[in-house]
């Protein structure tokens, strides 16, 4: 499917940064036009913000369940789906919660090593 992305209610094809289609008013607009040209949009949130990573490049759905990829197919590994707004969520630290970038959710948190089954 042709990935592509959405600037100024504007679609724009993700790796040749081509005009495919203007004139909409509302982003919802768009979405429904995408499905139906069976064009790829980036991911969303629930607030209508495209997921991008750390370098500002939009992502998409991996092949695998859970995989994010960019528009040329790159797997971006580390990142979570918020579960609660469903922005971007990448570990606050190594080995710890995930926090979301949008609205702060931390989720999949793992205790410390040493925090584990050991009473003195
Ligand atoms: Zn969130």
């Amino acid at each position: 499917m042709r990935r592509v992305y959405v600037r100024e209610l504007k679609v724009y094809d993700a790796l040749t940064d081509e005009l495919v289609a203007e004139g909409f008013d509302r982003l919802e607009q768009i979405a429904r036009y995408c499905y139906d040209n069976r064009l790829e949009l980036p991911l969303h949130s629930k607030f209508g913000t495209f997921l991008r990573d750390a370098e500002g490049r939009f992502l998409y759905r991996g092949t695998h369940p859970g995989d994010f990829e960019t528009a040329d197919g790159e797997i971006v590994e580390g990142l979570s789906i918020c579960p609660v707004c469903a922005g971007l969520a990448q570990p606050r630290s190594e080995g710890e919660c995930m926090i979301c970038t949008l609205c702060g959710f931390e989720f999949q948190c793992i205790p410390p090593q040493e925090e584990i089954g050991e009473v003195d």
